[in-house]
């Protein structure tokens, strides 16, 4: 298997952690999910414990806690599964206040305060609410006070929706300047093969840098929580790009917050990358949405990923959904397998028309022309 499934630290641990002190912490639905049903106030009482064990050592934290729909789900009596997205946006309007009625009885008894700061990918996308989130979430961190993070559920359609707290969690990451993600889970870690089908499947230690190898390992999505383990990766993807570590821990072990802390081998730890994209590349990648795909043939596929070009006209298949112009775009191959995601300059009907051909023809078939390249370099990422 793949060196970069480095399971000898490169780096010690304890250097790594040693440095950390605001950390966002995940806590996902699967975990604060009880057996009888609605909150498991009992973890939640051990994790608040630990979380007022490492604030007393000088950490400050910020929590992304999953729950709403859970709890309000409970409340209204409603089933697990096949729920419309009203009735799951109305549980979460039960839910989240009753995630937020055990939270701060909680902290209370730790003296520490809470508060609750509910976003939007819309928050995150556009400037001005994205610094106005970040300015309080600053200003209650001075105040010592933890913010309790969820999206707001009860107010997102497809459009605005980050969809998952694992991708929430590593935006706020990003947006608070945070040292450290921790995202906590009913599973150990990243494991070498699926730990209910194969007894030899063991925990990864240290993940060096997140490639195809590891994306595998992933494996399908389990039915359970929003994200899986996938969505656990990509929040990894997106912080460790930018220069924060993250660890996927279970937070059913006892302790496990102040253990990572004091730089304990468990979970699975990803390094920063030390090659950071900037940090307009890195919103382009991982904050705005994904609007459409184009296809790309071998030859745009080889200029993007191996000549650092441009996306030109000749070299689209195919384009896959309705965008404007200056949308996020996935750039995909024949088999659909992602390779850039870039901001278009020409809409998916536009596209649709001057796919195949070259950029001196665009002007003749649109009668006009914005531009040569569809994505330019400037606005592309390599995934
Ligand atoms: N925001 C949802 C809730 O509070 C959870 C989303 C997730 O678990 O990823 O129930």
């Amino acid at each position: 298997m793949s060196c970069q499934l480095a399971d000898k630290n490169i780096i010690s641990r304890h250097d790594i952690l040693a440095g950390v002190k605001r950390i966002v912490i995940k806590i996902g639905s699967r975990l604060l999910a009880s057996v009888e049903n609605g909150l498991n106030l009992e973890l939640m009482q051990a994790l608040i414990a630990d979380i007022a064990k490492i604030r007393s050592q000088g950490k400050e934290v910020i929590l992304v806690s999953s729950g709403a729909v859970l709890a309000g789900r409970t409340k209204l009596g409603l089933k697990k599964f096949g729920l419309s997205i009203s009735l799951k946006q109305a549980a979460a309007a039960v839910g989240q206040s009753r995630l937020m009625h055990a939270y701060e009885k909680l902290f209370n008894a730790h003296d520490i305060c809470s508060a609750q700061v509910l976003l939007t990918r819309d928050d995150l996308t556009c400037h001005r609410r994205y610094l106005n989130a970040r300015h309080t979430i600053f200003t209650l961190l001075d105040y010592k006070v933890i913010p309790i993070i969820n999206e707001n559920d009860t107010v997102v359609v497809e459009e605005i929706k980050v969809g998952d707290n694992d991708n929430l969690s590593a935006l706020v990451s990003n947006l608070a300047e945070a040292d450290l993600l921790i995202i906590l889970t009913d599973v150990d870690g990243l494991c070498s093969a699926d730990p209910c089908k194969d007894k030899n499947a063991r925990l990864i230690k240290t993940v060096k840098h997140i490639n195809n190898d590891i994306h595998k390992l992933a494996g399908k999505e389990r039915a359970f929580g929003t994200g899986g383990m996938i969505s656990k990766l990509q929040a990894a993807c997106s912080v460790t790009c930018f220069g924060i570590p993250a660890i996927i821990a279970n937070g059913h072990r006892p302790g496990i917050i102040s253990r990572i802390i004091n730089a304990d081998e468990v979970g699975t730890l990803f390094l920063a990358q030390k090659k950071q994209i900037p940090s307009r590349k890195h919103w382009i990648a991982h904050v705005l949405k994904v609007k459409g795909m184009i296809i790309l043939d071998e030859g745009a596929k080889l200029a993007l990923c191996k000549k650092g070009r441009s996306l030109l006209p000749s070299g689209i298949l195919a384009v896959r959904g309705r965008f404007g112009v200056g949308d996020m775009v996935s750039c995909v191959d024949i088999d659909k397998k992602e390779i850039a995601r870039g901001l278009t300059n020409y809409s998916s009907h536009e596209i649709d028309k001057i796919k195949g051909c070259n950029s001196s023809e665009i002007e003749m078939i649109l009668h006009y022309k914005p531009d040569d390249e569809i994505i330019h370099r400037n606005n592309l990422v390599l995934v």
